[in-house]
């Protein structure tokens, strides 16, 4: 037989006594060993429970001042983004305002410019009546009805007086303007802004025309014996039938007598050409010129003769001194025009 070894626990008990100083016995208990002998493992437990709990506690302390700076932080980032976002937003107003600003502003300048236009166009159709050309042929570029609706949609104070755009002083009730005026105003400004330029396509090419009639013009008033041929202006026997001044008889004055001092200047009275220069006994010393459109001018009673047959002269340009020549009863200038052979009163020349 094998002799098998067994470990026995062998229970025991401990007894625990509080003794007074007199050796009563005053608190006696008993504890099982076990329980004993467990007591410091349990006190390990509890202190390490203790210590888990308590770096637990830290952490979280330190996990909640994060957290709270966090949010601190967060919070005046929020602040930061409202403030921006207010900028961002009064900034845009303020763009919004400036171009709406900039909007009206260009609604009044169009209209400005329409104005400033209709006066180009008048001018140009004055310009034309001088000129002689005709105007009813010539395209009216501006519709008075587009304008009129126009002013009337604008907010601008511009009247119509006496032909001439005035702004008048502005004042009294604010009325906001909305979007949807604003997107009227846009409309109209845009659609005028097409318009005007198209218009000033037109006055473009009608100024050019009105150019070419101006210098056609100018060139005809070169030609045209339009000026006093003299200094002075004091007429002293007119174009017409009259009473002879040598034999008092009734007769017909073919030209026009100007008084005039001796060696007082004769000028030519337009572009032309000399085509006679003589002397003979009734017109005493003579020019005549030729004015290429059929007209003829012819200064008479001349002292003396300073251009020569064939000689170009321009309007105004001097070509002789006043006399009494010829038949003459002092010094003036006998002055004649004659057109495609007829003698022509030379009032109805003069300017
Ligand atoms: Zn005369």
């Amino acid at each position: 037989m094998e002799k098998q070894t067994k470990f026995k626990w062998k229970k025991k008990k401990f007894t625990f006594i509080i003794l007074e100083d007199s050796g009563r016995t005053s608190i006696q208990f008993r504890v099982k060993d076990f329980i004993l002998y467990s007591l410091p493992f349990l006190l390990g437990m509890l202190i390490l429970a203790i210590f888990v709990l308590f770096t637990l506690h830290q952490h979280a302390l330190i996990k909640y001042d994060r957290l709270h700076i966090s949010l601190e932080e967060s919070e005046t980032k929020y602040d930061d983004m409202v403030v921006q976002k207010n900028q961002t937003i009064e900034s845009k107003d303020d763009t919004i305002e400036h171009l709406q600003n900039n909007l009206i502003s260009l609604s009044e300048q169009t209209q400005e410019i329409k104005l400033k236009l209709n006066e180009l166009e008048k001018l140009e159709n004055d310009i034309k009546k001088i000129t002689g050309a005709d105007t009813t042929a010539l395209l009216n570029p501006f519709d008075t009805k587009l304008e009129k609706e126009s002013v009337a949609t604008a907010p601008v104070s511009i009247l119509h007086n006496n032909n001439k755009s005035v702004f008048i002083g502005t004042g009294g009730h604010l009325v906001p303007i909305h979007n949807e005026s604003l997107k009227e105003i846009t409309t109209n400004t845009s659609e005028n802004l097409i318009a005007l330029n198209k218009n000033v396509d037109t006055l473009l090419v009608s100024l050019s025309n009105s150019k070419q009639d101006i210098v056609e013009y100018q060139q005809l008033l070169n030609i045209t014996p339009s000026i006093w041929p003299t200094n002075h202006q004091k007429i002293t026997s007119t174009f017409g039938y009259r009473r002879d001044p040598f034999t008092n008889a009734l007769s017909f004055h073919t030209g026009l007598d100007i008084g005039a001092f001796y060696n007082d200047p004769v000028f030519a009275a337009a572009d032309g050409s000399i085509s006679y220069t003589g002397y003979d006994r009734v017109y005493g010393n003579q020019i005549n010129i030729n004015h290429s459109n059929g007209v003829i001018t012819r200064y008479m009673h001349l002292n003396k003769i300073l251009v020569q047959s064939g000689q170009k002269v321009k309007k105004g340009q001097k070509i002789g001194l006043v006399g009494s020549t010829g038949r003459s009863t002092g010094p003036h200038l006998h002055y004649e025009i004659v057109k495609n052979g007829e003698r022509q009163n030379p009032l109805d020349f003069i300017q």
